[in-house]
């Protein structure tokens, strides 16, 4: 199937949620318009009434007095129709969005890494924007634009054949038309799409690499690079608009056309004396009304193309696999020692190499396990699957003897502490993002923990102590200190087992002695496994892992692994590194 059909059924499955809004909408629509028909018959009636069979305005009183109440009846039937659709959008929309939050936690933050955070954003909010009005325009008017002309089909065949013939000759030829541009409308608007996507991710890596940038003198030439991008995209948008009023153009020259032909054909039979002024007028007034439906579909068509071009997008993360638990999950139980043992694992990233060859590691009680090796070894792999972020494809991760794919992901996190290397701070007090996660806030362990993690100095010191406003838009902090509140966080957390990522950015002296010694208390009665980039660091270790392209080439103490002349000896050259 092409990617387009595949997208239209996606959006078709994803109306389910709506329920059965949809057949409201319908049955509203349907009546309003049989009200229409029932409108144009009444004027029809009482002119032909007063024009030709000589009738006084008030001798057609009744039927005058009729119109206003089917005039408003039918402006309220529309109103509600309106309402609903509009309802239809935002209730798809709403449970969309939340139903691919929920995927977006399920898969982790492993699998997300393959598809950029930029375009996840895109695709969550200008994606699902971008559906609403397929939802609450294009859906609902698919039926009106079958179900009324039908109606009038069934009305006008009996009265006379000769226009019913005209518009069952004419009718098809709009949608006709419409799908011959629809086609290449289409491939603009995907081209569209992926380029306002790209041009997301562009701006958001600019913005990231914006210092860099600036010390290469690389920002003017960004700058036009971004500009070019953006007439580019400007472009593209006009191309777009050119279709969708072209498309506009010739669906009104058709249906005006379509109207001419049955007024013409109606107005010669009537000179003729071949028709009832009453028949050929009713016919007249319902012949706009006719292709109505179908003009408006150009306007509401683009909403589907655009929907398309959003839905392949979303369809796309949504097909992602989430990260699989073995069918029944088990709770880890309560111990406050954790040992890990890892055998024979392998992992590799979709069709690329292995990224893990068979590993086996332990980490016993107590222990401090340093994990070494060079930039893309696969340090950050075996981190993501001890912390069961995705799964191995052989091998398995045994938790106090249990595999941790049976495990339920979120118990296992709770007896985990994990210290980036770049940790973030979420926006909120320094209180809020050491005690990160707990429901009920302890101050004096919030506190000791921030002394523990030598961070109390210089909270201590800022404007409003433990509740100043860190975070996005709050008070700046130094690389050193967003580390210590990490640490802390993690003491605060009171993990069996600790994962850390020690940084790597040079920090400054008073910063990385704290760290070092908050790192060793943090090592005290729990099991610590670090990735180690510092001397100090891999020299208290009880034993230290190297790792090289995804497989273990070293294993054993400091002194070991030194006299052995290896890659861990060529690393401690250059002061252990990567
Ligand atoms: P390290 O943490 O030691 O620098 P990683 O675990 O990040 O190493 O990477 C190990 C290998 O896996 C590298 O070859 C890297 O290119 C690859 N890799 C890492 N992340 C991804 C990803 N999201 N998709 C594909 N390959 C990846």
């Amino acid at each position: 199937m092409s990617d387009d059909l595949l997208s239209s059924k996606w959006l078709k499955e994803q109306h389910a949620l709506a329920g059965n809004l949809p057949r409201r909408v319908v049955i509203l629509n349907v009546f309003s318009g049989w009200l229409l028909i029932l409108q144009s018959g009444l004027m029809a009636w009482i002119v032909n009434a007063v024009v030709f069979e000589a009738a006084t305005l008030g001798d057609q009183m009744v039927w005058i007095l009729l119109l206003p109440p089917i005039f408003l009846l039918r402006g309220v039937v529309n109103q509600q129709a309106e309402r609903l659709s509009f309802r239809i959008g935002s209730q798809v929309r709403s449970q969309l969005r939340l139903e691919l939050f929920d995927h977006l936690q399920q898969l982790g933050p492993m699998r997300l890494s393959q598809s950029g955070s930029a375009e996840i954003s895109h695709a969550m909010i200008e994606g699902i924007d971008a559906l609403h009005d397929y939802y609450a325009k294009y859906l609902p008017h698919l039926s009106v634009m079958t179900l009324i002309p039908i109606s009038i089909l069934i009305v006008v065949l009996p009265l006379d054949w000769v226009s019913a013939l005209v518009f069952l000759v004419t009718a098809p030829l709009i949608p006709f038309f419409m799908i011959v541009i629809g086609k290449g409308a289409e491939r603009v608007n995907q081209r569209q799409w992926q380029k306002l996507a790209r041009l997301g991710a562009y701006f958001l890596d600019v913005l990231r690499g914006l210092p860099t940038l600036k010390t290469l003198n690389l920002s003017r030439q960004e700058a036009k690079l971004v500009a070019r991008m953006s007439d580019d995209y400007r472009r593209s948008t006009l191309t777009v608009l050119k279709v969708a009023f072209l498309s506009s153009l010739v669906l009104e020259f058709l249906s005006t056309v379509s109207i001419a032909m049955v007024a013409v054909f109606i107005g010669f039979r009537l000179m003729w004396g071949e028709m009832f002024f009453l028949q050929g007028f009713f016919i007249l007034l319902l012949a706009p009304e006719f292709y109505l439906p179908l003009r408006s579909m150009g306007v509401h068509y683009h909403a589907r193309l655009q929907a398309v071009a959003a839905a392949g997008q979303l369809a796309d993360l949504m097909e992602l696999e989430p990260v699989k638990n073995q069918s029944t999950t088990q709770e880890l139980p309560e111990s406050p020692h954790i040992t890990v043992e890892v055998s024979n694992l392998s992992y590799r990233y979709d069709a690329n190499a292995l990224a893990l060859d068979g590993i086996n590691l332990s980490i016993g009680f107590g222990e401090k396990v340093a994990l070494v090796g060079p930039s893309g070894s696969g340090k950050s792999t075996l981190i993501n699957l001890l912390l069961g972020f995705d799964r191995p494809q052989s091998g398995e991760i045994l938790v106090n003897g249990i595999d941790l794919a049976t495990i339920d992901g979120e118990d296992w996190l709770r007896q985990v502490a994990w210290v980036p290397q770049n940790p973030r701070l979420i926006h909120g007090s320094v209180i809020d993002n050491i005690a990160l996660g707990a429901e009920v806030v302890d101050l004096p362990r919030v506190r000791q923990a921030a002394h523990l993690a030598r961070a109390d100095r210089f909270i201590d010191q800022l404007k409003a102590g433990y509740e100043t406003q860190v975070g996005e838009g709050g008070q700046p902090l130094s690389g050193g200190e967003v580390q210590r509140l990490a640490l802390a966080r993690a003491f605060y957390k009171d993990a069996p087992l600790i994962i850390l990522d020690e940084p790597t950015a040079s920090l400054d002296a008073e910063s990385e002695a704290a760290i070092q010694l908050a790192i060793e208390d943090l090592g005290i009665n729990r099991s610590l496994l670090v990735v180690a980039h510092r001397l100090q660091t891999v020299r208290n270790a009880s034993r230290i892992y190297v790792l090289k392209q995804g497989r273990l080439v070293e294993q054993g103490s400091h002194e070991q692994l030194e006299s052995q002349k290896g890659i861990y000896a060529e690393m401690l050259q250059g002061v252990v590194h990567a």
